[in-house]
């Protein structure tokens, strides 16, 4: 798959000796963690993959050269049971999941670092992330820490309907993609799905409400697209990439600060 990970940042380009004379202490691996999952009509399987490393490597891109920080190869297999029953869905269960997370965090320890990012891409990975980073911390001691991929960006033009309810091969990942990865975009086969209005006030939704019914994505979007693509464009995914990749860069360089900030 395409990678845009600059290489002097791409761990698994080293070789043992170069792993082995890295500064321990302060280096920071990251760990993707994202999906290959159906994405409507329009986008490809590798959507929130293709994503979190697009994403990831603008961010690494703007780190001071100096710094010590290295992106694993991801996990490209998540947790996408919501999306079961559309061809080319391919899951893993929350089981294997966190046991692939913890067998790298024990590989991470074992090999003498201290500090891990679980950068994530897929919100069917983000409850099972906030387990095993936790874990890791008890388990191994590691400095665990996590974040989604676009770090927090607010992405303020996207209308609020959209920025609630656009989850899933909306207008931002459709934008991002037109963007990165225009050939994999079939403008032709937009579908429009909405899970639930902002402006309407029930208790139960799907997402973002007091309470909130477990969904399958056959449940509440026939076509597999939650949200809508169609404003989507190039040049807001261009933007949005660059809003994103700034936070992300912020918050990886935050991370690597962190004993600073709490005098550990
Ligand atoms: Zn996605």
């Amino acid at each position: 798959m395409h990678t845009w990970i600059p290489e002097e940042r791409n761990f698994a380009y080293l070789n043992w000796k170069q792993v082995e004379a890295l500064p321990k202490d302060t280096t920071l691996l990251i760990l993707p963690t994202a999906a290959i999952e159906q994405h409507g009509h329009h986008l490809p399987l590798a959507t929130d993959t293709l994503i979190n490393n697009l994403l990831l490597g603008k961010a690494l891109e703007k780190l001071p050269k100096d710094v010590p920080v290295y992106a694993l190869p991801p996990i490209c297999y998540g947790k996408s049971n919501e999306h079961i029953g559309f061809p080319g869905t391919m899951s893993v269960s929350a089981a294997t999941f966190m046991a692939v997370v913890r067998d790298l965090g024990a590989s991470v320890a074992a090999s003498g670092f201290k500090k891990l990012v679980l950068y994530n891409s897929h919100g069917g990975n983000s409850a099972l992330n906030d387990v095993m980073a936790r874990d890791l911390r008890a388990e191994f001691g590691l400095r665990m820490f996590q974040m989604g991929a676009s770090g927090g960006a607010k992405f303020e033009d996207i209308g609020a309907q959209e920025r609630a309810y656009g989850l899933h091969a909306g207008e931002l990942e459709t934008s991002l993609l037109l963007a990165a990865t225009p050939k994999l975009v079939d403008t032709s086969a937009y579908t429009v799905n909405y899970i639930a209005d902002v402006t309407k006030p029930e208790v139960l939704k799907p997402e973002f409400a007091p309470a909130t019914f477990a969904w399958l994505t056959r449940d509440i979007a026939p076509s597999g697209v939650m949200g809508d693509p169609n404003p989507a464009t190039a040049e807001k995914g261009e933007r949005w990439i660059e809003e994103a990749a700034t936070h992300a860069a912020v918050a990886l360089t935050a991370m690597f600060h962190y004993e600073n900030h709490y005098k550990l």
